[in-house]
Parts: C-alpha cells; sequence; structure tokens
C-alpha cells in the first residue's frame, strides 16, 4: 500500500477504448455457454457475507419460482461503475437492486482476498428487469432473476472514472463462475447484463476482458484456491 500511483500511459489509453476496441469488445454481446463437459468438482471460493447484508434480504430479494438448484441456468455479469463497494451497497440498501456476490475494488481492503457474498444463492437476487430476455439465453424467458446468479464488480472508487478491472477481479469472478458450474448441473450460460438490457446498461462495459475472462471459466485459473 504505497501512496497515490498515477496510471501509466499504457492504463490510461485503457480508460478510453478506441472505436475499433469498443466494437471488438462489446458488452452487448458478450455470452458464452458452459459446455457440458468439463465441468469442475466442487470446490469453495473465498467469500464472506457483507457485513449487516442479512438485514436487507427480505426487501432486496424474492423467492425462487424455480428449483434453487436444478432450475439456475444463467450467471450474470454485472460491473458498478462510479461506485466503491460501499456505494453498490447503499443501493441493495435502498432495496433497488441485488446481487449474491459483490467483487471489491481494486483499492479496497478485502481485494485479492475475498468476494463478498450478499445473498443466499438460493434466493432471487433483483439485477435484471422482469421483461428483459433474449433468444439465446434459456430459450428467450423473461424473469431472468428467477433462474440466474449475479455477480457485480466493483470498478472504480469515484463517480464517471472507469478503471482497468485487476487481474485479481477477473480471476475471482471466473473462479466464481466455476464454482456455480461445479454446483449448478442446469447452468449453462454466462452472459452480461448489457446484453440482456441493452436499452438502459452497459455493465460490465467495454474495458471488462471478456475473452479472457471466458478462457479462464472454460480452462481454470491454475488452481487459485
Ligand atoms: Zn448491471
Amino acid at each position: 500500500m504505497g501512496g497515490i500511483t498515477l496510471p501509466s500511459r499504457t492504463a490510461q489509453e485503457k480508460l478510453v477504448p478506441t472505436l475499433g476496441q469498443r466494437t471488438m469488445n462489446d458488452p452487448k454481446f458478450f455470452l458464452f455457454d458452459l459446455p457440458r463437459s468439463g465441468r469442475p468438482a466442487p470446490f469453495r471460493i473465498p467469500e464472506e457475507w457483507y457485513p449487516g447484508v442479512r438485514d436487507h434480504w427480505h426487501h432486496a430479494t424474492s423467492r425462487r419460482a424455480v428449483d434453487p438448484i436444478g432450475g439456475i441456468r444463467a450467471l450474470v455479469i454485472h460491473a458498478a461503475v462510479g461506485l466503491s463497494s460501499a456505494g453498490a451497497m447503499s443501493v441493495m440498501k435502498a432495496h433497488r437492486a441485488s446481487w449474491h456476490w459483490l467483487i471489491p475494488g481494486t483499492d479496497e481492503e478485502p481485494h485479492g482476498k475475498v468476494a463478498w457474498a450478499c445473498v443466499p444463492e438460493a434466493s432471487a437476487a433483483l439485477h435484471v428487469r422482469d421483461l428483459r430476455s433474449y433468444p439465446a439465453v434459456n430459450g428467450g424467458q423473461a424473469k431472468v432473476n428467477d433462474w440466474s446468479l449475479a455477480i457485480q464488480i466493483v470498478n472504480s472508487r469515484s463517480r464517471d472514472v472507469v478503471e482497468p478491472f485487476s487481474d485479481w477481479q477477473v480471476e475471482i469472478a471466473a473462479e466464481i463462475v466455476r464454482y456455480s458450474w461445479a454446483k449448478y448441473p442446469n447452468l449453462k450460460h454466462v452472459v452480461s447484463h448489457a446484453l440482456l438490457d441493452p436499452e438502459r446498461c452497459s455493465d460490465p462495459g467495454a474495458h471488462f476482458p471478456w475473452k479472457r475472462f471466458r478462457d479462464l471459466v472454460l480452462n481454470g485459473a491454475g488452481d487459485m484456491y
């Protein structure tokens, strides 16, 4: 933990993707399916309950309309841009949205150690609007929250500043997908919020390294844990 470090020229360039990069890495097309073979053996992820989060479950979650194990079909990737973990959680505490895991920002204490668990996996989080759907995701069914899990990645410590995602953030997100792949026999789709709700959302953003993330999910991160 040193003092303030100015981003390198390379890092600064990453903040503003060029038009070419944007079309090459458009979050509205972030989607891949988990193959039937290659499912990992069950394992634990480094997670802790976000302090005090239980008090908000009653208003910030709903009962799943599907079997909480066999009914899980998708995992949705979100990013909170311009918010700290505390800022993101204030949204959940206001019962306006929720997610199963929150990945802390690069300058926050748990970064590199644990993800915050925020909602019990057996409950539906509030993270995609009910009417939204996409043909290639669970046969185009709506009410995505009922049959999905959600990861929220904290991107920045201050509003309007988009930071590069850290390697650890991408790796822990991939490990959570692998953990879920091992646990939920019918989990198939890994999808961005932007694909499901392109009119309103662009997360996790064009700077999220989707190809690397997908490779980590499919091939493993080298047994991090
Ligand atoms: Zn989102």
